[in-house]
């Protein structure tokens, strides 16, 4: 384990994708001294070694799609820029619409998708059924379906930026928990972790759920809440169709998608309770056993071979919030309200560019700022699964 040193320019807080992308693209651009914190064993143990793995340019808002426009190439081009393939898929993602209102807003968002040149089609009821078969969609009006959507390996991109920022000569290191943050005069000072005591002028809080928490140690309210959402892999399904892409029954919140020769199935809880329980529920469980075999009946032939449960760090708005705080010098890069694995790698190449450069240039995220909540300019987004 690399030894905690005294002082760091940066002191990224969470090894999460956040953390992992965004202390690589410090130490790519040669920022030097960049020190990355996590309390756990390992990295990418959080929320992002937790997730389904979805990557898609299918959003409602331009500033989600532009996200998606630049951070879904970076996962394409990752192998060749960090030596690390991300096992990338592009099975396309299919979001099936049984509802008036959602065929609404989806024929809008489709073209404002394709008005940024996302070539989303847009899908009648029949293609819906056949698209998505084996999952029964008798009451199916219309979908949406991008062939450029997919998967990714999420703890791929962990390491892969972790280990590529090592090599730049950022330190990176786990089982050690920020406990303190130091404030004089509104400006940051030191860290206190578990290892010792850290000086530096600049803090990123990548602590995904827990971003709040790390808040509180400096009085700053965050508006990030953990909110608990779980999924399960069956065993193998012969039945299963090599294409089967990634189904969405949007209304029920239910998804679908190959997981190698078996099938992933999550559905979210529409009345669970803000907290950080990570264990499975198995009320709900039982649930979406029942509703999943409706959508797709040879699910009741299969068991199930693996479950999780993890945290989406939601956000009033469902938007991330990226950039400065009311405390000098201290950032946030959290809240990505059930998409954070794929916009990683660019809200971590954002974030070295707010440091580095002042400003983020890549993509225009200054309506992601902190004091939109305060200030009631949200921004809703709409294609939350
Ligand atoms: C079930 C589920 C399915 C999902 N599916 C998808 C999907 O298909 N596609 C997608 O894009 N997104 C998906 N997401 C969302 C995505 O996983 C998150 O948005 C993203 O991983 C957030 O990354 P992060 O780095 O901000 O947080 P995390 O990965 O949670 O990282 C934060 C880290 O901070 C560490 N930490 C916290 N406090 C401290 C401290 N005081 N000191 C040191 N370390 C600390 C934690 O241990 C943790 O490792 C899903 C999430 C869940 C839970």
């Amino acid at each position: 384990m690399s030894r905690l040193p005294k002082t760091a320019s940066v002191v990224i807080i969470g090894g999460g994708v956040m953390g992992a992308s965004t202390v690589y693209h410090l130490a790519s651009r040669g920022y030097k001294d960049v020190l990355l914190l996590e309390r756990e064993k390992f990295f990418g143990t959080g929320a992002t070694g937790r997730c389904a793995g979805g990557i898609r340019y299918q959003f409602n808002t331009e500033v989600n799609i532009r996200l998606s426009q630049k951070s879904l190439p970076m996962i394409d081009a990752f192998e060749e820029e960090t030596g690390q393939s991300v096992l990338v898929q592009k099975c396309g993602y299919l979001f099936a619409l049984t509802r008036e209102k959602d065929v609404e807003v989806f024929r809008k968002t489709v073209e404002l998708q394709r008005s940024l040149g996302v070539q989303t089609e847009w899908l009648t009821g029949e293609e819906v059924r056949n698209i998505a078969a084996p999952c029964d969609f008798p009451d199916a009006l219309a979908g949406s379906f991008n062939a450029e959507d997919g998967l990714a390996d999420p703890n791929s991109i962990v390491m892969g930026y972790i280990n590529a920022a090592r090599r730049h000569g950022a330190v990176c290191i786990t089982d050690c928990s920020a406990i303190g943050i130091d404030v004089k005069n509104n400006q940051i000072w030191k860290v206190q972790t578990s290892l010792g005591t850290i000086e530096t002028k600049t803090v990123v809080n990548a602590c995904g759920p827990w971003s709040a928490s790390l808040g509180k140690e400096i009085s700053l309210e965050i508006p990030v809440f953990p909110l608990r959402r779980q999924w399960f892999v069956t065993e193998a399904i012969q039945e299963l169709p090599e294409d089967f892409p990634f189904v969405i029954d949007f209304a029920q919140s239910l998804y679908f998608h190959r997981e190698g020769s078996g099938l992933l199935t999550g559905m979210s809880n529409p009345n669970e309770k803000i907290g950080d329980d990570q264990r499975i529920d198995s009320e709900w469980e039982l649930k979406h056993i029942e509703s999943a075999i409706q959508r797709m009946p040879l699910l009741g032939n299969s068991g199930i071979q693996a479950r999780q449960a993890g945290l989406y760090e939601m956000t009033p708005d469902a938007h991330p919030i990226i950039g400065p705080t009311p405390v000098e010098g201290f950032y946030l890069l959290s809240g990505f309200s059930g998409h954070g694995f794929m916009q990683g790698p660019i809200c971590g190449k954002l974030m070295a560019e707010i440091l580095i450069d002042g400003e983020a240039t890549t993509v225009d995220i200054s309506k992601l700022d902190y004091n939109r909540f305060a200030e009631k300019r949200l921004i809703p987004e709409y294609n939350v699964v």
